[in-house]
């Protein structure tokens, strides 16, 4: 058992992992400043021993009573209609949370666990993406704010091993999905989700021969504590490999609600990646994770809790 402090606590990956610590005997704090979390994701835990919720920025000095043994950073806008919003809030939880929560695990002698993204590859030009490649950002475009902050957020991790010794995770979350995704969040696949069951047409960006590779959440949230339980420090791309087009997934979204919308094209967003797929090996070599949830399933269960929030 240990006591585990999440950043982005009440978000949609945070809400997932505080559960499943919870759920496997952990003590969990979880901080939120609930910029773009929300309560309702984790109300359900207020009840379970063990759980507390602080309402608190990260990118402001943190302080937590009591032991620690590890910090998991999870905080910041993470769906493209969010960090184009809050641009400045989330290059500083990349940078200044970043700094924090590793200070916070410094000084608690905590493993800290770094939520990167694949966003740190760009529009990468290396095709599936391997932890090896340095990938391909524009610093200075509008998806700069997210990519860079983890950029950087990565660099100030492995320095802080480097430096101080800290022992540190990095994974490299693949786009994730599932149930407490938001309704308005603006990403591709809670947009498509909705738009089906709303009867309102399916908005694919550009002529949607893009790629994207899709993880169902708790997938991901297994693939992330058994990195955690490991002793590698990464990066680990976490993400399912199977590949699909954006308009492959539009297809498959209106079989599997059943719904009779159409599709319309809207402009493609500036930088948006071309093709995007992790290359797993690491994961399934030095931590034996594979995705075990395909994405007609997992959309289906996806699409039940749309319907059930929708009312
Ligand atoms: N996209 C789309 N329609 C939407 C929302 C997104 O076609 O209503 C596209 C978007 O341009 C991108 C892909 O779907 O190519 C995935 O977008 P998302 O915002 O989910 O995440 P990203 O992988 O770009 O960070």
């Amino acid at each position: 058992m240990a006591r585990v402090v999440v950043t982005g606590g009440a978000g949609f990956l945070g809400s997932h992992l505080c559960e499943a610590l919870l759920d496997r005997g952990d003590e969990v704090v979880a901080l939120d400043n609930l910029l773009t979390g929300d309560v309702a994701n984790i109300e359900h835990l207020f009840a379970r021993p063990g759980f507390t919720f602080v309402r608190h920025d990260v990118s402001t000095f943190i302080w937590v009573p009591g032991p620690v043994d590890a910090v998991l950073h999870f905080a910041s806008p993470a769906s493209p209609r969010d960090y184009l919003e809050m641009p400045i809030q989330t290059l500083k939880v990349g940078s200044l949370g970043t700094h924090n929560s590793l200070g916070l695990a410094k000084a608690k002698g905590a493993r800290f666990l770094l939520a990167s993204t694949s966003e740190v590859y760009g529009d990468p030009q290396v095709h599936p993406q391997h932890e090896s490649y340095w990938g391909h950002v524009n610093p200075v475009g509008p998806r700069g704010v997210y990519d860079e902050a983890k950029r950087f957020a990565e660099a100030m991790t492995m320095a802080y091993h480097r430096y101080h010794g800290l022992d540190v995770r990095i994974v490299r979350i693949f786009n994730t999905y599932g149930p407490r995704m938001r309704v308005d969040d603006g990403r591709v696949v809670s947009n498509f989700l909705v738009q089906a069951l709303q009867g309102k047409p399916l908005t694919v960006y550009g002529d949607g021969s893009q790629t994207r590779s899709f993880c169902y959440v708790d997938d991901e949230i297994r693939g992330v504590l058994d990195l955690l339980d490991s002793d590698v420090t990464g990066p680990v791309n976490i993400g399912n490999p199977d590949e699909y087009t954006v308009r492959e997934l539009a297809e498959l979204v209106l079989e599997v609600t059943g719904s009779s919308s159409e599709i319309v094209h809207e402009p493609l967003p500036a930088d948006d990646p071309a093709q995007r797929r992790p290359d797993i090996t690491l994961a399934r070599t030095a931590l034996g994770w594979r995705p075990e949830v395909d994405l007609r399933e997992g959309l289906a269960r996806t699409a039940d809790w749309f319907r059930r929030t929708l009312g």
